[in-house]
């Protein structure tokens, strides 16, 4: 879910009707100092950080004079919130608060249908309000069709013991709220505290609202960089991450970094995932063993080598991690030697120096296992490749065991591989940007031919010179016949002579 920041949040609501404080956010200390002079009253001062109860980590300030918002504005920009840097504040009129209430609206996956919350208590969680108040807490589920109706709403604030004229304001500011919610079509959406002021009015005080992943694209207005949760802004990797996921449909890769601005020897390690409960699993093992996870990421769901390539190079970008370990479900249906063609390529070009332990179970986990472990001796690093028999949490001792055997041991030397301008190329364009060349010069000596056979879609061919081509032409390769298996280049350098590359770009990595 993606989630919006209070004062992005608080546009929606403002646009819908809803009265919210005057202000608006400021992100340098003489901005809040503005902004508390044009409204001319005492102010709160709040980070702008997708984090639960930033009051207890002193993330909200009260300011009763432009100086001193200033000040507020300059102790909270940059401050670390679960580790990511403060770059905004909202600075907004204090309430004269009277009473506070909870209302909210959640999508309830097991009843398929929004679920409106109102609560006469506010302030806190709606769990613990519920918990301490059951009486003062009622809900409803909505159909669709039909939407909140405004007595439906009224019903809702009546069964929480308000009535007259506050219960007529309630109920309308409650079918807004799900209007609201609707409209851009919320996971939740939530105002707590929703204040009522000395003078009768009602504004929304906080808010949190959530997208549902899948509806961001049709809401360009919202600005969501990534359709997914993140409790701070994403970092360049991430970005990256998801542009990657974004511009190829097939399988999936979630990456999500863990952690940023770390040494080596400090003990985290490159985790990378395939398949959720496999991968919970997985990282859990890894933690067992006295690690921190620097990435979590996961690429299932019958993703092309290709795209596991670009997830380990993403996970190698991260820092100076002490070991990769890849493993998750043990049981794939596709041919592992896919993600192993990935992976090996990824490993290749980096030249990895940190112990590798790799686990791919389930469908050709024998030759997947062939082609990681072919990486001895063409990488500094040691690799051991697992398969489905083999727990995670024996894989994650054999890494724990190559860390502690690598520490003792001088660095081995790396050698970057080298790909010759091709002699005689040939060439053409994948689904993905990248490029595949097959040099028919160097095809010429080779005796195996490997890449015909373990072309994945057997759209390569002999010519009548013996030399490979496709059988299919060349724009078809570019719409995705070439479903960029990586064979004609691993394969080709494991098995052949060596005359097939593909190139696969990754800009800011690269
Ligand atoms: S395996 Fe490699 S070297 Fe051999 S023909 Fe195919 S691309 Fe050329
Ligand atoms: S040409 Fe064939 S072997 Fe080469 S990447 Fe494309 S599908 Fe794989």
């Amino acid at each position: 879910m993606a989630r919006l920041h209070e004062h992005e949040g608080k546009r929606l609501l403002q646009e819908a009707g809803i009265a919210i404080p005057r202000g608006r956010v400021a992100s340098q200390p003489e901005e809040a100092a503005a902004i508390a002079q044009e409204i001319v009253a005492p102010v709160m001062v709040k980070i702008q950080a997708w984090i639960t109860g930033r009051a207890s980590v002193g993330g909200i300030k009260r300011a009763a004079t432009p100086a001193e918002a200033e000040a507020a504005a300059r102790s909270l920009l940059g401050m670390q919130a679960q580790g990511f840097t403060v770059t905004q504040v909202l600075v907004e009129e204090q309430l004269d608060v009277a009473q506070e209430f909870y209302a909210g609206v959640i999508v309830d996956d097991r009843e398929q249908a929004p679920l409106v919350m109102f609560s006469s208590v506010g302030g806190t969680g709606i769990e613990e309000i519920a918990a301490q108040h059951p009486q003062q807490v009622a809900h409803r589920h909505v159909d669709i069709a039909f939407g909140l109706q405004d007595y439906q709403a009224r019903d809702l604030v009546r069964r929480t013991g308000i009535h007259g004229k506050l219960q007529r304001q309630l109920g309308a500011l409650l079918v807004k709220l799900y209007q609201t919610a609707r409209r851009y079509e919320a996971r939740s959406a939530e105002i707590n505290p929703l204040v009522l002021t000395g003078d009768g009015k009602l504004y929304a005080a906080d808010c949190r609202i959530t997208v549902d992943d899948y509806a961001v694209f049709r809401h360009p207005e919202l600005g969501i960089a990534i359709a997914r949760e993140y409790n701070r802004p994403p970092t360049r990797l991430e970005k990256l991450a998801y542009q990657v996921e974004a511009d190829d449909y097939r399988g999936t890769f979630y990456f999500i970094q863990m952690a940023q601005d770390f040494q080596k020897g400090a003990g985290y390690i490159g985790f990378h995932g395939a398949g959720g409960g496999g991968s919970m699993m997985s990282m859990d093992a890894i933690l067992r063993q006295g690690y921190k996870v620097a990435t979590f990421v996961d690429t299932s769901g019958n993703p092309p080598a290709s795209k596991v390539y670009r997830a380990a190079k993403i996970v190698l970008a991260v820092g100076p991690i002490d070991g990769y370990f890849g493993s998750g479900s043990g049981v794939a249906s596709q041919e592992q030697f896919y993600s192993a063609r990935g992976l090996f390529k990824a490993f290749l070009e980096e030249q990895v120096d940190v112990p590798i332990v790799i686990r791919l179970g389930g469908n050709a986990e024998d030759k997947a296992v062939e082609i990681l472990e072919s990486l001895n001796g063409r990488i500094p690093a040691p690799v051991e490749g697992y398969k489905k028999d083999d727990s995670p949490d024996f894989c994650a001792q054999r890494l724990d065991t190559l860390i502690k055997e690598a520490a003792q041991q001088p660095p081995r030397p790396r050698t970057q591989p080298q790909h010759p301008a091709p002699q005689r190329p040939y060439s053409f364009a994948t689904v993905t940007g990248g490029t595949v060349t097959l040099d028919h010069a160097v095809c010429a000596t080779c005796e195996s031919k490997i890449c015909i056979q373990a072309c994945a879609r057997h759209i390569l061919t002999l010519n009548e010179a013996g030399l490979p081509v496709l059988n299919i032409p060349l724009d078809e390769a570019a719409r995705g016949k070439c479903v960029e298996c990586l064979a004609c280049e691993v394969d080709c350098l494991l098995y052949g002579a060596g005359g097939g590359h593909v190139d696969l770009p990754l800009p800011d990595v690269d």
